[in-house]
């Protein structure tokens, strides 16, 4: 394990989560990050499950690796990071608990997910280079079962529609990057546009 990187990686996700808290999107102990700090052998770093993401210190990031079975310190949802991690190829997946991600779980769950066209901030998503960008953001039912849960989770990945986020129902955000800088990019943009969708109202959803 390369110390000094641990050190740094977990040095840069307890500041994602300070911000993420200040922006209210990862209140008390709710939500978690991770981050991939070695390839060989794949290794992810996580946040403990029960502390303050607003507060994060170097001992409250716990590494797995891969296949491990988690001790009980790690996050109850490390499942659904290994998810993201070996079939999205991400660095991080960062997952937050925000009032708008919350609202958009619910306003389009019957549908499945939401359909967010039109933005200029899509740009902000890896890969998207025009406003005119068809995002579809899949909506899962919420689960306490974090392997059942990570079972339907890896079936609305759909290559064709390569959605840069998942929501699960009345809980959060699911996103992820090819490493810390994308993955923060990702939660900033998607944030804004939930947010946008919701104060626009009803109409502005697409189903
Ligand atoms: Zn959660």
């Amino acid at each position: 394990m390369p110390l000094q990187h641990l050190g740094e990686v977990s040095g840069q996700l307890a500041e994602a989560g300070s911000e993420f808290h200040r922006r209210g999107w990862m209140l008390g102990t709710s939500g978690n990050l991770s981050a991939i700090v070695d390839r060989n052998p794949l290794t992810l770093a996580i946040t403990r499950s029960g502390c303050d993401k607003g507060r994060l210190t170097g001992d409250q990031i716990v590494t797995l690796g891969q296949g491990q079975t988690p001790g009980p310190e790690a996050s109850a949802e490390t499942p659904l990071h290994w998810l993201l991690v070996e079939s999205q190829g991400a660095g991080a997946v960062f997952h937050t608990h925000s009032v708008w991600s919350t609202l958009a779980s619910e306003r389009c769950f019957a549908e499945g997910g939401a359909w967010i066209e039109g933005y200029e901030m899509l740009k902000g998503l890896e890969g998207v280079v025009t406003h005119e960008h068809r995002e579809w953001i899949p909506i899962l039912e919420n689960a306490q079962d974090m392997a059942e849960l990570s079972d339907r989770m890896a079936s609305v990945l759909d290559s064709r529609r390569a959605p840069h986020g998942v929501l699960i129902r009345r809980h959060g955000l699911y996103t992820w990057g090819a490493d810390i800088a994308q993955a923060r990019r990702h939660v900033e943009i998607l944030e804004f546009l939930f947010e946008v969708l919701g104060r626009s109202g009803e109409e502005s959803w697409q189903h």
